[in-house]
């Protein structure tokens, strides 16, 4: 028996009666992560890893219903039992496991399998089926060290500074965000966010994560000298609007997986671009899977062929799943 299936409302699990990050409406809803492609207002019903509250409310609204659980905590719903073990994509996301008559299926969500001090490291779990994204399901993506993408950001700053030029790095306001501010070198200069990367950052102190201090680049002056130092993190959406013209003279990063791309970041007409991503590289993909012991996949996002084709040949059942999950790696969702 399948305890997932896909349905236009999105992955439906019959036996609990209740659907993972659905992308229409439904009365129960479990949400492996506070992306707006994954964790959608309207649905009656909630449950969520517990460390994710926080942004889940900052998103949704403080009137969802919602219920947690601890990583590791089970729950029986219609003789389905339930839990939520890290992700390490972004704070609070989460793995969904399902135990139904013997049955293991694990619904991964978006996954990182590379530690990164913001969020409880990828931890594999063992199952009959796993249900894995695949943003990044092509043999080419390979990402560089997280200390060789910091060491280049921190460079690039310095430079920029010692020049008298603002640094303004887009990157994603959720998740990718906090990650720069996390690795990067802050004794280099004054750090300034954008209004809707700040709400975040409070979210992630509250939750025990150390980011150095960062102040509201709106409350700069336009010829302070202070911003020709400093680094400037706002989402992507600010690229090109009239938010920018403070800055004067500035040199323009971007920060997303798709940076490793060159026809990417010339299109984005960026200065420079660091492939950071949130999300498994194609090894990583690989990795998690064997951990899993699971002889069945089902492959959701991004490059879902290359990825079935390349399991089949490797003697696993794979198929794809159709589902309406976008990467917010490169897209920021409307608020
Ligand atoms: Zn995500
Ligand atoms: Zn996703």
């Amino acid at each position: 028996m399948d305890l997932v299936v896909a349905r236009p409302e999105g992955l439906y699990c019959p036996p609990g009666d209740f659907y993972i990050d659905p992308w229409r409406p439904v009365e129960r809803s479990i949400i492996t992560h506070a992306h707006g492609d994954h964790a959608r207002r309207g649905n009656g019903h909630y449950l969520a890893a517990a460390p994710g509250e926080g942004i889940l409310r900052s998103r949704l609204g403080d009137d969802i219903r919602l219920q947690t659980l601890a990583y590791g905590e089970r729950l029986e719903h219609h003789g389905v039992t339930l839990s939520f073990h890290p992700a390490g994509h972004v704070l609070g996301s989460a793995q969904v496991r399902l135990e139904y008559q013997g049955e293991v299926w694990v619904a991964s969500g978006d996954y990182k399998v590379e530690p990164d001090g913001t969020c409880a490291p990828f931890e594999p779990v063992r199952c009959h089926t796993f249900i894995s994204e695949s943003t990044f399901g092509l043999p080419i993506y390979r990402w560089p060290s997280q200390a060789e993408i910091f060491a280049g950001i921190d460079a690039w700053w310095r430079a920029n500074a010692a020049a008298g030029k603002a640094s303004v790095l887009f990157a994603y306001a959720f998740g990718k965000a906090q990650r720069i501010l996390h690795g990067i070198d802050a004794s280099i200069g004054p750090i300034l966010v954008h209004g809707a990367v700040e709400p975040l950052n409070e979210v992630y102190r509250a939750g025990g994560v150390h980011l150095p201090p960062t102040r509201y680049a709106g409350d700069i002056a336009r010829n302070d000298p202070l911003l020709r130092q400093a680094l400037i993190l706002a989402p992507p959406s600010a690229g090109g609007s009239t938010w920018m013209r403070r800055f004067g003279d500035y040199s323009d990063a971007f920060a997303s997986g798709w940076m490793l791309l060159r026809g990417t970041r010339r299109r984005r007409g960026v200065d420079r671009g660091f492939a950071l991503s949130d999300h498994a590289d194609w090894p990583g993909l690989l990795w998690a899977i064997e951990q899993t012991g699971a002889e069945r996949v089902m492959v959701t996002h991004g490059q879902v062929n290359v990825l079935v084709r390349h399991l089949r040949e490797q003697g696993l059942d794979a198929r794809a799943f159709q589902t309406e999950y976008g990467d917010e790696d490169d897209v920021e969702p409307s608020p």
